[in-house]
């Protein structure tokens, strides 16, 4: 990297111009429906998020009996949390999952190619606990779903967990204490806690598109993935695609991921494209032996905190996992040093951070047009936006795809599909042909929090959450919100967030199985945030947004900024704690430190 702390460095770009063109080609992406332009995956496109996982048919008796705690989600969150709370001595619980097993987002995307993109070592929960050490520095999708089950089977959370079972309500029964909890297996448990980790992406959306039910070929979303049509496995070699023309509309995280095994199994392949994602290199190696032998006890945390400091913006002398995530604040972290020496104004930090950033995205940029032959396509391909506009990827093989015959990319400069038919997907006029239909079209963001979870929680008074929340979330930490007691929220709802989102989920673990097993302990009917412990929070987060408006408003649209609206809804990045995660982990462990659990009542 150039040293930004001089400003005669000869940069290679003309910020001005590159200013310009990111304004462009955000201005070509706005649009007035922003979230609103998303279907429901509901009523006549229900069949998308069926369990193609599971035998049909499962039926089991519904349940009135009571537990400790409910745990809603068996994904990271959800197993965190039981294993937590089983290390904190609390036994009676039970996991509500709406999956035939364990592993959350890793039980639903099984697509080929499906890799996690945060080093493993730091990623997969719960390592020590379970002495396991992964394959690969960044592991395949059966091997993190394997782990989850391991999880499940160390903690014993088998025994006593219902799956295939969605809550259709949580009811605060006022007279007995409890939460009356309704699902859609006929059952009305009863609960002391509830704790809820639902995902942050875990229900899929379609685009809006004119025709999207007339497509008369076949067609999926890339989380429920169709095997019995495509054929293969999680590895690729799709043989059930052979000859066939296949068209995936989205190039986001996952198709980055899937695209290279369509391309080697399609006979025709066509990638419809409204923005490109940012590439950078993978790199990833199998586990050396060496290196497992010679860990020390506590290696996982340490490693977890050293990435988390160094992609906070942190100052740390090692950089354990240094790969793409590390390098991209490698930059940022430089110029934090810069500021420390010379004094720099706030204003003078924003623009070398804005310097810095253009010239990661410069280096983004030339990759494509190393990997990629044909230059027309390698243009179409660069993306012309900040860096954390939308997530990063990183990939080796996503790229050269385009270098194959079978493969066409379909740019639609900003503008999205324009019409789906029942033979195709039509983009500029031309109708492509198709026999296939992937959509990789992602998970809902912005949407209220009771859509995503997909029921209603009605708290003291009769007070629905979706009233409460009507105008944002509002919480305590994150964890609780007034008139809704020993009800804990696990996930992006006002905490510190990290790209690597299982260190968020450990810490809210550990944290709500310390509230929890104090209520157990003492024997606490209710634990309630105050409305002036929740007023404060919210009023910090609205005061320490992670990136201001203006980054925001500057940004290309995509779930970060609420589809370019990033003072409304519930925007991902918006909504959480600005002060990062290492600040709000240490605020967590403060405030159990200090130990008179300040901010919550008691009865
Ligand atoms: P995304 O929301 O990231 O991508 C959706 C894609 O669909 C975008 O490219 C979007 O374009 C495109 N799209 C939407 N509507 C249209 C339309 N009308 N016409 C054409 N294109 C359209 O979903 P993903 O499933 O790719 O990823 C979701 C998240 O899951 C990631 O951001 C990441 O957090 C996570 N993930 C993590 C992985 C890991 O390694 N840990 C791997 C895969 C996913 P546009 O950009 O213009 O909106």
């Amino acid at each position: 990297m150039a040293d930004l702390t001089t400003q005669e460095v000869d940069l290679g770009f003309d910020p001005d111009a590159l200013r310009a063109k990111y304004r462009t080609e955000r201005d070509k992406r706005l649009r007035d429906d922003g979230n609103e332009q998303y279907l429901q995956v509901t009523g006549k496109f229900a069949h998308f998020v069926g369990d193609p996982y599971v035998e049909p048919g499962f039926s089991r008796e519904p349940l009135t009996d009571e537990v400790d705690v409910v745990v809603i989600g068996g994904g990271f969150g959800g197993l965190l949390a039981a294993a937590r709370l089983r290390e904190a001595g609390v036994t009676d619980l039970r996991i509500i999952e709406k999956g035939g097993d364990f592993g959350g987002t890793w039980y639903w995307n099984r697509y080929p190619g499906a890799q996690c993109d945060i080093e493993s070592y730091i990623y997969l929960p719960l390592l020590e606990e379970l002495d396991y050490v992964p394959q690969e520095k960044y592991s395949f999708a059966p091997e993190i779903l394997a782990h989850s089950r391991a999880i499940g089977e160390k903690y014993d959370l088998y025994a006593n967990a219902c799956f295939q079972t969605e809550v259709t309500e949580l009811r605060w029964d006022e007279e007995a204490l409890r939460w009356e909890i309704s699902t859609n297996r006929g059952d009305r448990m009863k609960a002391r806690y509830v704790c809820m980790s639902n995902g942050p992406l875990n229900r899929p959306k379609l685009p809006g598109i004119e025709g999207i039910e007339s497509f008369e070929g076949h067609t999926f979303h890339t989380s429920r993935w169709d095997y019995a049509y495509t054929g293969g496995d999680s590895n690729g070699n799709l043989t059930g695609l052979e000859g066939k023309r296949v068209g995936i509309i989205g190039t986001g995280a996952t198709a980055v991921q899937c695209v290279p095994h369509l391309a080697e199994s399609a006979e025709q392949l066509y990638v419809f494209q409204r923005t490109p994602s940012s590439i950078d290199v993978r790199g990833n190696k199998p586990t050396d032996p060496g290196w497992v032998k010679a860990l020390e006890s506590g290696w996982q945390e340490h490693r977890m905190r050293n990435f988390n400091t160094l992609v906070s913006g942190g100052v740390t002398d090692e950089d354990l996992v240094n790969d793409g995530w590390t390098d991209i604040i490698g930059n940022l972290i430089a110029i934090s040093r810069s500021r420390k020496s010379e004094n720099l104004t706030m204003e003078e930090m924003g623009a070398r951070m804005e310097l810095a950033d253009f010239q990661k995205m410069e280096q983004i940029r030339s990759r494509v047009d190393e990997l990629v032959e044909d230059s027309a396509t390698a243009e179409a391909l660069k993306p012309y936006y900040r860096q954390f506009c939308k997530r990063p990827c990183f990939h080796d093989d996503y790229l050269p795809s385009f270098n194959r015959p079978n493969v066409k990319l379909v740019d639609t400069q900003g503008r999205g599909v324009e019409r789906i038919t029942e033979k195709g997907v039509v983009v500029d006029g031309h109708e492509y042909e198709i026999d296939c239909l992937i959509l990789a079209t992602g998970f809902e963001v912005g949407t209220s929090y009771n859509r995503r979870a997909g029921y209603e929680i009605i708290g003291r008074k009769r007070q629905t959450l979706s009233e409460k929340w009507a105008n944002g979330m509002r919480t305590f930490h994150g964890f609780q919100t007034n008139g809704f007691p020993n009800c804990y929220f696990m996930g992006v709802t006002q905490g510190g967030f990290t790209a690597n989102f299982p260190h968020l989920l450990n810490e809210q673990s550990v944290h709500i199985a310390y509230m929890i097993s104090h209520g157990t302990n003492n024997n606490v009917h209710c634990m309630e945030a105050t409305k002036e412990a929740e007023d404060e929070w919210v009023d910090t987060i609205k005061q320490m947004a992670i990136f201001s408006k203006n980054f925001l408003e500057n940004c290309t649209p995509g779930y970060y900024n609420n589809e370019g609206k990033p003072g409304q809804g519930n925007s991902l990045i918006g909504g959480q704690y600005g002060g990062g995660p290492v600040a709000f982990f240490k605020i967590l462990q403060d405030w159990r430190e200090e130990g008179s659990l300040q901010g919550l009542t008691f009865s």
